[in-house]
């Protein structure tokens, strides 16, 4: 028996990946509704279609551009392999149907507090007062996991601030802005011509960098969606005898892009691979992504924790060339080393940045 925590789009994707290998699964969902309250923009890269259809039941909007703002103004446009916007209420709904017809069973209201060892199997407690042992437990219950805490898995993470609000305002339907400048990294993705989620992440000062993006795409605000994303975390222990965390629970988060979907239904995957072939999930997921994640980390440490005005409106300078938009326009974001490394060879001054890490 396997025991998921959290119905988010990576416990669904990994109760469903669990059950068609054969296991009997149940997933404990604290609120009501799956998919609510929604905290994300939905944008995935086109690397979804490796993981599975996406549909226009959840599909709101397809980008085939974006551009990217510096502080002084100056930008630089980029054709992209096609990115998604979901609905993610639609979306972690969808999967956690795909899911229960594949055999899983859903509990929702079920906030899951705490858990004890037992010799061969763990003893749920949930704030409901239901009980339940189960022989597998999986956190996948976002970036506050109460499974890691409960089972000292928590680590020193750390978090960036994600502030977001759904906008009425004029847009280009099919181009998704950037904004990089010092302290933050902002966004405006159209859900279609007429409304976009407008948002910013940072370390500190959320509001104050949302106003600063919001002047410049002023519009009225809908709906507040804004939320916590774990920064990625090499050093969190995410599998300790059958306890797994999958997803924002072990940090697997892209931290330049602060894109957590698909590299959690990556994980997912392997954590059902693991379990059905009696392998080690750690090494499985560190195989496929940890080298991907730890890119990110380090763009994001150049980025977001370093440069200055001058540096981003250099790098965009630099970006702008022919040749890097080109290249740029052919690459999906999931695994960026190559990318970085052609990038390089191409425009040898992008490693000037490089010394940001030392
Ligand atoms: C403002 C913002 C914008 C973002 N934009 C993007 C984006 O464009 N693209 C992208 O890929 N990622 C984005 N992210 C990150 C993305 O939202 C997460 O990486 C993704 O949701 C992780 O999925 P998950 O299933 O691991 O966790 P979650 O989606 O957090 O799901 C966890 C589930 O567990 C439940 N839960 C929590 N605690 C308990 C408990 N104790 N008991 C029972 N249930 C519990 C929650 O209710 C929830 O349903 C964004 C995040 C923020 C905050």
């Amino acid at each position: 028996m396997v025991a998921i925590i959290g119905a988010g789009p990576v416990g669904n994707h990994a109760a469903a990946q669990l059950c068609k290998r054969g296991f009997t699964v149940d997933v404990y969902e604290e609120h009501a509704v799956i998919g609510k309250p929604v905290q994300c923009t939905g944008i995935t890269t086109f690397f979804l279609n490796n993981l599975m259809k996406p549909k226009d039941e959840f599909v709101v909007n397809r980008i085939s551009r974006t551009k990217v703002f510096a502080p002084d103004g100056s930008s630089v446009e980029i054709a992209l392999p096609k990115n998604y916007i979901v609905d993610r209420t639609k979306f972690d709904a969808y999967l956690a149907a795909v899911a229960q017809s594949e055999g899983a069973n859903y509990h929702s209201h079920h906030r899951f507090i705490r858990s004890e060892k037992r010799d061969n199997n763990y003893r749920l407690y949930f704030a409901n007062g239901k009980e339940v042992v189960t022989d597998h437990l999986i956190g996948a219950d976002g970036p506050l996991s109460a499974v890691a805490k409960s089972n000292g898995m928590f680590g020193q993470r750390k978090f960036i601030i994600g502030h977001q609000a759904r906008v009425k305002i004029p847009c280009e339907e099919d181009l998704v802005e950037f904004f990089i400048d010092e302290g933050y990294f902002g966004w405006s993705v159209p859900e279609n011509s007429k409304i976009a989620r407008l948002g910013i992440c940072s370390l500190d000062k959320a509001q104050h960098y949302f106003d600063k993006l919001y002047q410049m795409r002023k519009g009225k605000i809908l709906e507040w969606q804004s939320g916590i994303i774990p920064l990625y975390d090499p050093n969190v222990v995410t599998e300790k005898d059958s306890v797994y965390l999958v997803g924002d629970a072990a940090t697997q988060v892209k931290a330049s892009t602060l894109g957590g979907i698909i590299p959690g239904m990556m994980a997912a995957e392997e954590l059902a691979r693991a379990l059905a072939e009696g392998k080690s999930y750690e090494r499985l997921w560190r195989k496929r992504i940890g080298f991907a994640l730890w890119t990110h980390l380090m763009i994001h440490k150049i980025m977001l924790q370093r440069f200055k005005e001058k540096d981003y409106n250099k790098l965009v300078r630099l970006v702008r060339q022919p040749r890097i938009t080109t290249l740029i326009s052919t690459r999906d974001r999931e695994f960026p080393s190559l990318l970085l490394a052609k990038m390089a060879l191409l425009e040898p001054r992008f490693l000037q940045f490089i010394r940001f890490l030392f």
